[in-house]
């Protein structure tokens, strides 16, 4: 009998019922590219949501009209949503409804076809991205090359708190990811069967950009 795969410590599959329900409509073949960017919108919300549950709080002292009491506000955190272009947009955007102080930062990179390995093309970050909570948007985590290279290449920039967030995770993508930066914390709404040899999470969704963009 098949045994499932064990989950690395750093990953968290978000099992929100709302957000199970969004992405098996994302999936579908049949959801229109207005649908499926709303969707992605408001799941990447969701994300957003899980993303920041510990985001450190103090007290302040506010006036209600009946009287004066200490509330709990933000301390302060600063955030950087940095988006793998140009799929990552579709999250980042998203997310920026619930975090909109957030900076963003992108990240472009291709694969080469002979090496087969990440090349960046373009890069833009803030510059004071090292005193930042960093969340690194992809929707799809296929072979986890792109996704472990653009964490690599944030750590150079000087990024010290990151986290990786996707729609969808291939097994194979999740080992590479979580192997390469054991630090990093990823937050996944699902991980599918498997990758398949053109480099697809099956079932998956198709391509993310595609159907986010309409440009297939
Ligand atoms: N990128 C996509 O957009 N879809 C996949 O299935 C894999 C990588």
């Amino acid at each position: 009998m098949a045994t499932a795969p064990t989950i690395p410590p750093q990953v968290t599959v978000v099992s929100h019922p709302l957000v199970r329900h969004k992405l098996t409509l994302l999936r579908q073949t049949g959801t229109s590219t207005a649908e499926f960017r709303r969707l992605a919108h408001e799941i990447s919300l969701l994300m957003a949501y899980e993303l920041t549950r510990d985001l450190p709080i103090e007290d302040t002292e506010i006036e209600t009209p009946l009287e004066v009491m200490q509330a709990p506000i933000l301390a302060g955190k600063k955030l950087c949503i940095v988006s793998i272009l140009r799929a990552g947009n579709g999250i980042a955007d998203g997310m920026l409804d619930l975090l909109p102080s957030a900076r963003v930062g992108h990240i472009g990179l291709y694969r080469d076809h002979e090496t087969l390995r990440p090349v960046e093309y373009y890069r833009k970050l803030p510059e004071d991205i090292g005193e930042r909570l960093v969340i690194v948007v992809d929707p799809m985590l296929a072979t986890g090359h792109s996704a472990a290279a653009a964490l690599t290449l944030l750590k150079q920039a000087g990024a010290t708190q990151l986290r990786f967030a996707c729609l969808l995770s291939a097994p194979e993508g999740v080992k590479v990811l979580t192997e390469a930066h054991p630090d990093v914390p990823l937050l996944t709404c699902a991980i599918d069967r498997q990758l398949d040899e053109r480099g697809y999470i099956r079932p998956g969704l198709g391509d993310a950009g595609d159907r986010l963009y309409g440009t297939k």
